[in-house]
């Protein structure tokens, strides 16, 4: 007896997708099932060769496709490991791709299904697209009882014991009935199933067969009559095995999407066939998009990991430093154990070089486009920039060889992204050192008042948008022997020596009221001075050396349990030149006490400047009413 089980919450809502996807390329639900039979029989393979199991070759592990127009029935069978009944309710019945959080996320956003059925390659249940029910029968390797999951519904399913006369999976597509907008009978006609094979599971390692009714000329006579016999649809060659002179960049692209479940086509590809003291073949892609939940601990990286052609694992990740964890592919190499375990890649020797060999592979393809093809490698560093700096963060510095001329930052001159080698170059003979100011957004530090004068003197500002950039930048220390200064921290040093002269003659003879705006600000700064960083604007904060503003919000913004919050000395720096500085003289020298507010109100607007809120708004907006008033009587 069966009983009706639900489908998870979840994947009942992908299912009801499904079933009412108008999804145009509803005919890869073929390549998800196909792929999914590969994986089984991959799994059984290894398993006989690992254990020494007679009788296995890939040449008899065929996948088959069956087409019956009466019933309506499309059967894809394969001679995979099987699934019990327990893997049957457990893979089937709830959505077993690693997708399924940021998966909720987009659905709850209500991104349309085209956008989500790309995006999480949504394999089995992808068959709802086109069957109105769904027969699986399955018998697992070594078992004797065979089960049969069913479900014509998103309501649910049953599993109940069955037959099977193998081991492995056959799955029964009850075709839908043809619609105004959608004719699922091409799914039983021969020729177009042939035709889907081909375009998308052509490398697949097994024998994907079929019966097909050709007419064929009757012996010894003109005549033609209908036989039927059994053809392999795939040339069964894997991608990266063949020349690749006679590979086409649409076969890499729907190798890449059918074998890394993504919607769009690769950005790049790098397919290269290595011999040597190690030997291998890899093929890897860099995706043309961020994938939905690559910044989530969903995100596996790695490659695919193959010895001779035999799929040993997925998501190696020995074999790709973290810092190009944004590539996906594959590795084949006959240098390696077929019995190799996660543990032992670590230490493998062969694994070390290949990895290592890898990493070149990429950073040269990396270097290649950024010299030859900017646009793309301007959207490529829009993509996974941020995982290159990381790379420098994380690893303390030492990847900055590696990676520094691969960096991207905006440049104030230029508008547009530049490398540090380009900044560098284009700097003038007085510039000593790198210039760059960190905001949220490009607008915002272009507003930023010690933004101005630098640019003024005619000195380029990279600026720094992304959390990681100036802690990336502090690992660096410096590019080619120019360290890298932060515009609103420290001492800029960039005035002439008439500009400083005049700056300490007036802060000498305005002491007095330097030292009572510093009495009045109390512990909030570390000091306030006159400062020649400043043009149009009357004040600012900078920070001192040590941890700049953007950093302090960067790391307050991090979880942390002991509540301990990093603060920036501040600096409250006046501009002798601005015609507020004149008014603040005239003050203090009328009634002294009265700077106390002034003092609190120059303070809380550079915090606002800064992107800081102020300590108490409602005084800050009490003195500044204040004031208003004031200036009318
Ligand atoms: P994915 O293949 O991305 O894991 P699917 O929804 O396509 O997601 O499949 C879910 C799971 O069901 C698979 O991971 C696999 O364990 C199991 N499965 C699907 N098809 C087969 C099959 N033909 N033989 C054995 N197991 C299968």
């Amino acid at each position: 007896m069966s009983e009706k089980r639900e489908f998870k919450s979840e994947s009942k809502r992908l299912l009801d997708l499904m079933i009412n996807s108008i999804y145009t390329h509803k005919e890869i639900f073929l390549r998800e099932l196909i792929s999914n039979a590969s994986d089984a029989s991959d799994k059984m393979y290894y398993k006989a060769l690992k254990e020494n199991i007679q009788g296995f070759s890939r040449e008899d592990m065929d996948i088959e496709l069956t087409v019956d127009k009466d019933k309506r029935t499309l059967t894809i069978e394969d001679h995979g490991i099987g699934m019990n009944e327990a893997e049957l309710d457990e893979h089937l019945g709830t959505i077993a791709n690693s997708g399924s959080n940021e998966f909720k996320k987009a659905l709850d956003e209500g991104k349309d299904d085209v956008d989500i059925i790309g995006q999480f390659g949504v394999g089995f249940y992808s068959a709802f697209m086109v069957a109105d029910k769904v027969e699986v029968f399955s018998k697992k390797y070594g078992d004797d009882q065979a089960y049969c999951w069913v479900s014509d519904t998103s309501d649910g399913y049953e599993i109940f014991e069955s037959s099977l006369d193998h081991y492995g999976t056959k799955i029964v597509l009850h075709l839908k009935q043809n619609t105004d907008s959608d004719n699922y009978d091409e799914y039983l006609d021969q020729y177009n199933i042939e035709r889907l094979v081909k375009k998308y599971s052509d490398y697949i390692r097994y024998p994907i067969k079929m019966d097909m009714t050709v007419s064929k000329k009757k012996e010894d006579s003109d005549e033609y009559e209908d036989v039927t016999e059994t053809r392999t649809l795939n040339s069964m060659v894997p991608l990266w095995k063949r020349q690749k002179k006679d590979i086409k960049p649409e076969d890499y692209n729907e190798f890449y999407k059918s074998k890394f479940n993504d919607f769009s086509d690769p950005q790049r590809v790098m397919h290269n066939t290595v011999e040597g003291n190690v030997s291998y073949t890899s093929l890897l892609f860099i995706p043309s998009k961020v994938p939905m939940n690559y910044f989530s601990s969903d995100y596996e990286p790695g490659l695919q990991l193959y010895s001779r052609g035999v799929f040993i694992m997925d998501h190696c990740k020995d074999l790709l430093p973290d810092h190009y964890r944004f590539v996906r592919g594959l590795v084949d190499s006959q240098d390696l154990n077929l019995n190799i375990s996660r543990e032992m890649l670590q230490s493998d020797h062969t694994v070390k070089k290949i990895s290592e060999r890898i990493e070149k592979r990429i950073t040269k393809e990396l270097t290649d486009m950024l010299n030859k093809d900017r646009d793309a490698y301007k959207e490529f560093f829009k993509n996974f920039g941020i995982q290159l700096k990381f790379g420098i963060y994380n690893s303390y510095g030492m990847l900055k060889d590696k990676l520094q001329d691969l960096l991207m930052f905006y440049s104030a001159n230029k508008k547009d992204m530049i490398t540090l080698k380009e900044y560098v170059e284009a700097m003038p003979e007085d510039q000593k050192e790198i210039y760059f100011a960190s905001g949220e957004t490009v607008e915002k530090i272009d507003l930023l008042p010690q933004v101005e004068t630098v640019k003024d003197k005619g000195f380029d500002i990279l600026y720094l948008t992304q959390e990681v950039d100036e802690f990336c930048l502090q690992m660096m220390r410096d590019y080619n022997e120019k360290p890298f200064k932060n515009v609103a921290q420290g001492d800029l040093n960039i005035e002439t020596e008439e500009e400083k002269e005049a700056l300490k003659k007036e802060t000498d003879e305005n002491k007095n009221m330097l030292d009572a705006i510093k009495t009045a600000l109390g512990d909030k700064v570390v000091d306030v001075k006159l400062t020649g960083r400043l043009k149009s604007h009357p004040v600012c904060l900078s920070a001192s050396e040590g941890v700049s503003f953007e950093m302090e919000k960067a790391l307050n913004a991090m979880p942390n349990p002991e509540g301990q919050k990093v603060k920036a000395g501040r600096i409250l720096e006046i501009n002798p030149d601005h015609q507020l500085f004149s008014a603040l003289k005239t003050v203090y020298e009328k009634d002294p006490a009265k700077i106390n507010d002034y003092a609190d109100i120059l303070f809380d607007q550079a915090l606002l400047i800064e992107g800081f809120p102020v300590d108490d708004p409602v005084a800050f907006s009490t003195k500044i009413t204040n004031l208003m008033i004031e200036a009318t009587k």
